[in-house]
C-alpha cells in the first residue's frame, strides 16, 4: 500500500497558548475558548 499521502488529513492539532490543551490550528480553543490572547467565546466582536 502506498502511504506517501498519510502525511496529510486527519486531524492537525496545536498546543493551546493559553491552556496547552490540544487544539485545532486557526480556530478558537475548544478548552478555554481564547483565540490570538482574545477570548472570542461569545462569537462577537468587542470594540
Ligand atoms: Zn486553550
Amino acid at each position: 500500500m502506498r502511504r506517501a499521502h498519510d502525511a496529510l488529513g486527519g486531524a492537525a492539532y496545536e498546543e493551546c497558548a493559553n491552556c496547552g490543551e490540544l487544539k485545532r490550528p486557526h480556530h478558537v480553543c475548544e478548552s478555554c475558548g481564547q483565540y490570538n490572547d482574545r477570548e472570542v467565546t461569545a462569537g462577537e466582536e468587542a470594540a
